[in-house]
């Protein structure tokens, strides 16, 4: 008879969002004259820019017309795409070739599709908070044995919290597979060329793979913080990054992403980067041509100043947030290079009750911070992609009730 893979059958049962689905629409039915404002998920709400849409527009009559139809496309993205990421690379002074560069269909993808091609024995390390992609793609894989009391058994957890300044400790036990993330979703936080330098040179040293997770690059506002990892020396030696349409650009519902993973990347004498065509190769046939065009007008001199034009959006919004909250009497993190404000609770309640009082009291659905993982507890996370008059009320309606 047939046997499932039983590692499924030990992931926890209530995903995060699920169960904040679930006390919301429970609460809006016992209450449906309540106005709620959500500043839980993290999905953007602007439109896709004119630069974008143009581009979109015209591939589509391309594709209706005999000369200019194409079928399947390139495994890992046409050429024009590549250089346009090529070119935004270099501009932060890293040099790259296109074959070392993989355009997908998101990010969450490839962050839950590259265990694939490592082995199972490996030990993983995320920063606890985390991005819950990292934990439940390898409890798949089965690399992180049981689930007891809220935790994976073999797995470890690098706790980010007020206390160390959300900078993880190098780890007791060597990782093999270390998951990254900056500007960190949920904490908003972000690491300093000495933070991931000091990341780069355990890797090198201890022969672990950084994989490291930059959706949140184009949020980025302070001079000196790297967007890239490869900005680091040493790091096309131990690190692949994963960098999304998403949030940059507004494309979670459009769908494009890319990893890079340079040739220098080698473990036990094999390429990385081969590996991972190679899988691409047999699993994945390319990103549509229209929406790899509507990707390379981002990076146009249109684009690129009218996605700005949104980023600066959120920012305003994460600013009202982050400083409405603060004046309200709350310690809060996050929100000045990411459209994340990390909010710690008052007198020490737990993360789900602050939660529900805020959906009952205030009327405001927001993320709490167990759900990312156990050094969570004790914080809420809210988002800066709501629209910009429900956000300044959200926060006036917070700052009421605590
Ligand atoms: C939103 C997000 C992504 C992007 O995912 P896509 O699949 O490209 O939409 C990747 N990593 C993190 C941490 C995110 O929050």
């Amino acid at each position: 008879m047939l046997k499932i893979n039983d590692n499924f059958q030990k992931l926890p049962g209530s995903y995060l969002f699920t169960e904040i689905a679930r006390r919301v629409a429970k609460y809006s039915a016992e209450n449906p004259d309540k106005k709620l404002i959500k500043l839980g998920i993290g999905d953007v709400t602007r439109p896709l820019v004119p630069a974008v849409i143009e581009a979109m527009h015209k591939a589509v009559d391309e594709m209706g017309r005999e000369e200019t139809f194409r079928g399947y496309g390139p495994d890992n993205g046409y050429d024009f795409l590549l250089d346009a990421i090529r070119d935004d690379y270099k501009e932060r002074g890293v040099c790259l070739e296109r074959d070392e560069i993989f355009v997908s269909d998101g990010a969450k993808s490839d962050c839950g599709n590259i265990g694939d091609i490592f082995a199972k024995e490996n030990l993983v390390a995320v920063c606890d908070p985390v991005y819950p992609v990292y934990v439940d793609s390898n409890a798949m894989a089965g690399r992180l044995g049981d689930y007891v009391d809220g935790k994976w058994n073999n797995i470890v957890y690098m706790p980010c919290t007020m206390e160390n300044g959300f900078e993880p400790a190098l780890p007791d036990r060597v990782p093999d597979m270390i998951y990254l993330c900056y500007p960190n979703n949920p904490t908003g936080m972000v690491a300093t060329k000495e933070t991931l330098k000091k990341w780069v040179d355990y890797a090198n040293e201890h022969g672990s793979v950084i994989l490291y997770d930059s959706a949140y690059e184009a949020f980025i506002t302070e001079p000196d913080i790297p967007h890239s990892i490869f900005e680091i020396e040493g790091a096309k030696n131990c690190a692949l990054e994963f960098r999304s349409f998403s949030k940059t650009a507004g494309f979670t519902g459009t769908r494009c992403a890319y990893t890079v993973i340079p040739k220098e990347l080698e473990r036990g004498g094999v390429s990385v980067n081969k590996l991972w065509a190679r899988r691409q190769g047999t699993k994945f046939n390319g990103v549509s041509y229209i929406v790899q065009r509507g990707a390379e007008a981002v990076f146009t001199a249109e684009g690129r100043k009218q996605t700005q034009e949104t980023i600066a959006f959120y920012h305003k919004n994460a600013e009202v947030i982050r400083e409405g909250l603060k004046s309200a009497g709350l310690t809060v993190f996050g929100g000045v290079n990411a459209p994340y404000i990390w909010a710690k609770t008052p007198n020490g309640i737990g993360s789900w009750e602050f939660f529900d009082k805020l959906l009952r009291e205030a009327n405001v659905v927001t993320t709490p911070g167990e759900g990312f993982g156990p050094s969570g507890e004790g914080y809420i996370r809210l988002t800066a992609f709501g629209g910009a008059e429900a956000t300044c009320e959200a926060v006036k309606r917070v700052a009421s009730v605590l």
